[in-house]
């Protein structure tokens, strides 16, 4: 499982525009799929891990919830150590309905970057989106070039051109 796949495609599976919600964990079958697509098991106890670590990362990232609210899931990720021929071997012993948020804290904490965290929100105007940013310089602003980046562009070139008239 790529796990900062796992948590930026997760956190922007539900997108609400107007009075419409798409969440691609919306309904169980769906939730399932979504899952599976991300090497997840597809059991009953991921879909609610899923939706519910959702929730909790996408409050903390939006400022709105202190990352207390990641405590039940950090308090329960858990690892033993086995002697092999190549070493000592790590088993994640996370509980089921805890492990695919454990993964996405996992990574989301990764991510921090000590205080100038690589995962945010995208800054175009209305957009619900969050990106991550591996760049060197890590001022990306936009989810995507194509379609926030451009918009932004052509919003400003509009309201310096308004201004200068
Ligand atoms: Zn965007």
């Amino acid at each position: 499982m790529d796990a900062e796949r796992l948590l930026l495609d997760l956190v922007n599976s539900r997108l609400v525009s107007g009075g419409d919600v798409h969440d691609e964990l919306g309904d169980d079958d769906r939730a399932a799929e979504w899952l599976r697509d991300h090497g997840a098991p597809a059991e009953y106890a991921q879909v609610a891990d899923a939706r519910a670590v959702r929730a909790a990362l996408v409050a903390v990232l939006r400022g709105e919830a202190s990352d207390a609210v990641l405590e039940p899931w950090i308090r329960a990720m858990t690892r033993t150590a086995r002697l092999t021929a190549d070493g000592l071997e790590w088993v994640d012993q996370t509980p089921a309905d805890r492990r695919v948020g454990g993964e996405a804290i996992a990574a989301w904490a990764r991510l921090q970057n000590g205080g100038r965290p690589r995962i945010r929100a995208c800054e175009a105007e209305g957009c619900q989106h969050f990106l991550i940013d591996n760049s060197r310089s890590n001022n990306r602003r936009w989810h995507s070039m194509e379609t926030c980046g451009n918009r932004e562009k052509a919003r400003r070139h509009y309201a310096r051109a308004k201004a200068a008239s």
